[in-house]
């Protein structure tokens, strides 16, 4: 913190974060280094995830219930799966107090904004958010607080939102080493079914199709995975619930991309059944220089040390996966 933000004390008085796995986890290692909260508490629903969280210092208190777990908070972090997200806003919204914003890190926002504004009561401020950054870990021995370092934030704050809320949430995951953008949430549900939701259901489909080859073939799919396999391995080692409910939650513009996806792999095979060595060249060289512009914008994700733009600048453990999440 600079001398001049550690004057003015934490922004926050008490962060209650409902959910402590992968992202809580790494949100309240990066509030308690950044200093970005006096208090911080948890709300999970296993006694284990309570002990470890408590275990690991992460956090002062936690509780079961969402409405202990809010009581007295001036900021409330939603870091649970998005299928959870109707029950826990009703289940909290007893406990929130007047003036306090609400926020979330979930992976669409259309739908999280009606399941969660219905149960907010009058002088609650809501401040959908998206780190664009995770890893195939779940649980709170998962996150790290350079999680968010350098990666995007997304907020969607509803038409009519308190200008001051979302600044305070900007700010915080600025603080957190996150760049900000503000995003319609409708829009921002269809960038990242481009960018992440369809990546995801490619890896599950094609690790779940190469388990189902005949098994003359099987051993060595496992024995022989080269690049590319593994790391579809690795994406398809996603946290199931999380994406179970990130297709049951965007399933409109998931259909929508799927829709393009199939006609683009049409082309592709028919290419490939007819010989058509130039189309499949042209699309190659395309996808080739679209990475390259993924790199110059820093978002490459890889600790690849042959890439200068992460190796460089990676604080990380080379061993931690790369974040290919949203
Ligand atoms: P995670 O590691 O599985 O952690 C989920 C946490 O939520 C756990 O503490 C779990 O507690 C708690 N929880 C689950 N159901 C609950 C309930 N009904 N009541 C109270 N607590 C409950 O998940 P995550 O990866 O951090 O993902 C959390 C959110 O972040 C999701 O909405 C996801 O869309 C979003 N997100 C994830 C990523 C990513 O790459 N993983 C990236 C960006 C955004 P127990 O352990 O006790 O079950």
């Amino acid at each position: 913190m600079s001398p001049a933000a550690a004057a003015k004390g934490p922004p926050f008085r008490r962060v209650a974060l409902i959910g402590v796995g992968l992202i809580g986890s790494s949100l309240a290692r990066v509030l308690r280094r950044e200093g970005l909260a006096r208090e911080i508490v948890g709300c999970a629903r296993s006694q284990a995830t309570r002990d470890t969280c408590l275990k690991l210092g992460l956090v002062e208190a936690m509780h079961e219930s969402p409405a202990a777990a809010v009581a007295g908070a001036d900021l409330v972090v939603l870091c649970t799966p998005l299928g959870t997200y109707d029950d826990i806003a009703r289940a909290m919204a007893p406990g929130l107090a007047p003036g306090a914003i609400v926020s979330d890190v979930g992976s669409v926002k259309e739908q999280v904004i009606r399941d969660v504004v219905q149960h907010l009561p009058d002088g609650v401020h809501f401040v959908p958010g998206h780190p664009i950054a995770g890893t195939e870990h779940s649980g709170p021995e998962a996150g790290f607080a350079d999680l968010f370092a350098e990666r995007w934030c997304i907020l969607t704050p509803p038409p009519g939102t308190d200008e001051a809320a979302v600044e305070a949430v900007a700010e915080l995951w600025r603080r957190c080493g996150s760049m900000v953008e503000i995003m319609d949430a409708h829009h921002h549900d269809r960038v990242l079914a481009v960018t992440s939701h369809l990546p995801h259901l490619i890896a599950y489909t094609i690790v779940g199709t190469a388990s189902d080859v005949e098994n003359s073939i099987q051993a060595e799919v496992a024995k022989f995975a080269a690049g590319g396999f593994r790391d579809f391995t690795r994406i398809a080692a996603s946290d199931p619930v999380m994406w179970r409910d990130v297709f049951l939650n965007n399933r409109e513009a998931v259909l929508e991309i799927l829709q393009r996806f199939n006609e683009d792999l049409t082309v592709l095979q028919r290419a490939i059944r007819w010989g058509e060595g130039d189309t499949l060249e042209a699309l190659f060289r395309r996808t080739r220089e679209i990475r390259r512009s993924v790199v110059a914008a820093h978002q490459a994700g890889t600790f690849d040390a042959r890439e200068p733009d992460r190796a460089s600048r990676s604080r990380s453990d080379p061993d931690r996966p790369g974040r290919p999440e949203e």
